[in-house]
């Protein structure tokens, strides 16, 4: 719920675009226009951190999607934005337990 980061009013209209294509919005009680908080829509550092992390430990990204309840496609696009982050190898070779 977007609320006006000035009084924090709860009755925030939309008020047009911003030069960014951001939304504006317009708080009728202080009458002032504002802008979403950054990362309104995004992951945090932290979580993505720890998804990405996951992703590390072999998680698959269906077991993302259904753990974090995160889009693939936005893993996928971590992935290409985080190089570091390579994909989890399973093992080379015949495991020979017993
Ligand atoms: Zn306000």
């Amino acid at each position: 719920m977007d609320t006006c980061p000035h009084c924090n009013s709860a009755k925030l209209r939309k008020h047009g675009l911003a030069r960014n294509d951001k939304q504006r919005y317009f708080c009728p009680d202080c009458r002032r226009t504002s802008r979403p908080a950054p990362g309104t829509n995004a992951y945090d550092e932290a979580r993505k951190a720890e998804i990405l992390r996951a992703y590390q430990e072999r998680t698959s990204l269906r077991g993302l999607t259904r753990i974090f309840g995160v889009s693939r496609q936005t893993v996928t696009a971590w992935l290409k934005k985080s190089p570091a982050v390579a994909p989890a190898q399973p093992d080379a070779g015949p495991a020979a337990t017993g």
